[in-house]
């Protein structure tokens, strides 16, 4: 929400969809969109073997990305698509360390930062997710969690140029239980005191930092207020036409 960054709308479909749905959804819904794109990004990923409809259908300045991507390059690693094949395929964007591929999936702070590393060498932009689980923030470790998800990245990776980072309490996501304005906001500041002293003070001018977790139409507008809150990424709601107005709370 500041004057210098682009906000940016992620609309993670998940494991969700059809290739008639990706279709209409693209013609009834997201080509549809009336935006400033000088203001916003939209983003949008379909499950993988969907892509390539995506990009045939969706038009209207819309980023398509992928919800994963390997750790490793191309090789014998059964069932992953590698950064460089998602670049060959016209991809621009992944997602990656969803609090659902690290905590359903058992993905590691190293090797969701080896994925971001890789995707930033052959110029994939990604939207890091971080988050703690509702035990961890009872605990008092909200900062500490997000932080240690963050170092992991660093620790591999220099140019932070094409990263956006996506707040998503783990509580929050696909549970109706939205963090409050205040909570997202005290969050997202402490995310961007990180990349001012961890990486670089034009990174903490520059990195969006989306906030995801049961955003919907009806709670975009008060959330976008905040002075660190850069946009959305959005589950649920990004699958319905009230997409179109979470959208419009940005614009
Ligand atoms: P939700 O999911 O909007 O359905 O809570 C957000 C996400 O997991 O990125």
């Amino acid at each position: 929400n500041s004057v210098a960054r682009k906000l940016l709308v992620g609309g993670n479909w998940k494991s969700h969809g059809s290739l008639k749905f990706v279709k209409n959804f693209a013609n009834d819904t997201l080509n549809k969109i009336v935006y400033d794109t000088s203001k916003v990004e939209i983003v949008i990923a379909p499950v993988s073997i969907h892509l390539k409809d995506a990009q045939e259908h969706i038009a209207n300045n819309i980023h398509i990305s992928a919800q994963n991507s390997s750790a490793f390059e191309d090789g014998a690693y059964t069932g992953e698509i590698s950064a460089s094949q998602l670049a060959n395929f016209g991809i621009g964007w992944t997602i990656l360390g969803h609090s659902e591929r690290r905590h359903i999936l058992g993905e590691s702070n190293t090797f969701v930062a080896s994925k971001v590393k890789i995707a930033d060498e052959y110029g994939l932009n990604t939207i890091a997710c971080i988050g703690e689980t509702l035990d961890q923030r009872e605990a008092g470790d909200t900062i500490k969690v997000c932080t240690d998800q963050l170092d992991a990245i660093r620790a591999q990776v220099d140019d932070w140029s094409r990263i956006v980072i996506a707040y998503e309490p783990v509580w929050a996501i696909g549970t109706g239980k939205t963090a409050t304005s205040e909570q997202a906001q005290e969050v997202h500041e402490q995310i961007r005191a990180w990349l001012n002293e961890n990486i670089s003070e034009e990174a903490a001018n520059n990195t969006r930092i989306l906030y995801g977790g049961s955003v919907n139409a009806g709670n975009a507008d008060e959330l976008i207020q905040n002075p660190d809150i850069d946009g959305f990424l959005v589950g649920g709601a990004s699958l319905k036409p009230e997409f179109e107005s979470i959208v419009k709370a940005c614009n």
